[in-house]
């Protein structure tokens, strides 16, 4: 499903740039559940970014579902990103001034779905992720992980193949980052591929597979025994 080779980033800061990631291999298939760790600074989020098109590596390859991602239009690249890739962050970033429905919806705005369908699949996956009965609240009458489960409901809705988080439980207390991670792998058990960002062992715990970052290097990748997030929510 993804397939990076030799990726390379830097960024530049004035005369000088900042070499953030120093040649990351890896290969995710479909299903995993991959945790990415690493101390602040590490390239965690850069690596995420170019994972979900949003960034660009200076050098290496990616490939996604087998389509290497350099080769792509502009235009086609925005239609693949759509297509296969949800996206999660710390801050939820939901609009304010619409509806946890209304937000759920805007992925399916932008894919030309017409209003009666979009706000009936909306309220699907709003009654998937438990807040059915908030679908006309603004994002300001929910709690934080309320809100981040309208993010995932609208993730979900554009039905990607890839869920990349991060850090989706950075915002949140411990119950609440469990009912987030309880539903994020109730979302994997369905066969989605997801990647995240965590800087927390418990949370990392609760993947499949561990990878961790220092200094811009995997300096570790490991399956490991997932624990259920679920042991925990009761
Ligand atoms: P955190 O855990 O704090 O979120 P991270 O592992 O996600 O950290 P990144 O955000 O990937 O780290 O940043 C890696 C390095 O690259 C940091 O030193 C950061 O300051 C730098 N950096 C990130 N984005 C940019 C940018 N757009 N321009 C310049 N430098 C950047
Ligand atoms: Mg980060």
């Amino acid at each position: 499903m993804i397939e990076i080779k030799d990726l390379h980033k830097s960024y530049k800061m004035g005369s000088n740039s900042l070499h953030v990631l120093k040649g990351i291999n890896f290969t995710a298939e479909e299903g995993e559940l991959v945790a990415i760790m690493g101390s602040s600074g590490s390239g965690k989020s850069t690596l995420l970014n170019i994972l979900g098109m949003l960034d660009e590596a200076d050098s290496g390859e990616y490939n996604l579902d087998g389509v290497p991602i350099k080769n792509l239009s502009e235009t086609k690249a925005a239609k693949y990103r759509n297509k296969f890739l949800g996206f999660v962050f710390q801050s939820f970033n939901l609009i304010n001034y619409k509806s946890a429905m209304e937000n759920v919806a805007l992925p399916l705005y932008y894919q030309k779905v017409g209003r009666k369908e979009r706000e009936e699949k909306a309220i699907k996956y709003l009654e998937q992720v438990g807040l059915k009965e908030w679908a006309h609240h603004l994002p300001n009458e929910l709690s934080g992980g309320q809100k981040q489960r309208v993010a995932i409901a609208r993730a979900m809705a554009a039905e990607p193949k890839v869920l990349l988080a991060d850090e989706p439980t950075g915002a949140l207390d411990s119950k609440t980052s469990y009912e987030v991670m309880d539903l994020i792998q109730n979302i994997n058990d369905q066969g989605n591929t997801i990647l995240v960002v965590t800087h927390e062992e418990d949370i990392a715990h609760m993947c499949k597979r561990i990878i961790h970052l220092r200094d811009g290097v995997i300096v570790e990748d490991k399956k490991i025994k997932q624990v259920r997030a679920s042991s925990y929510v009761q």
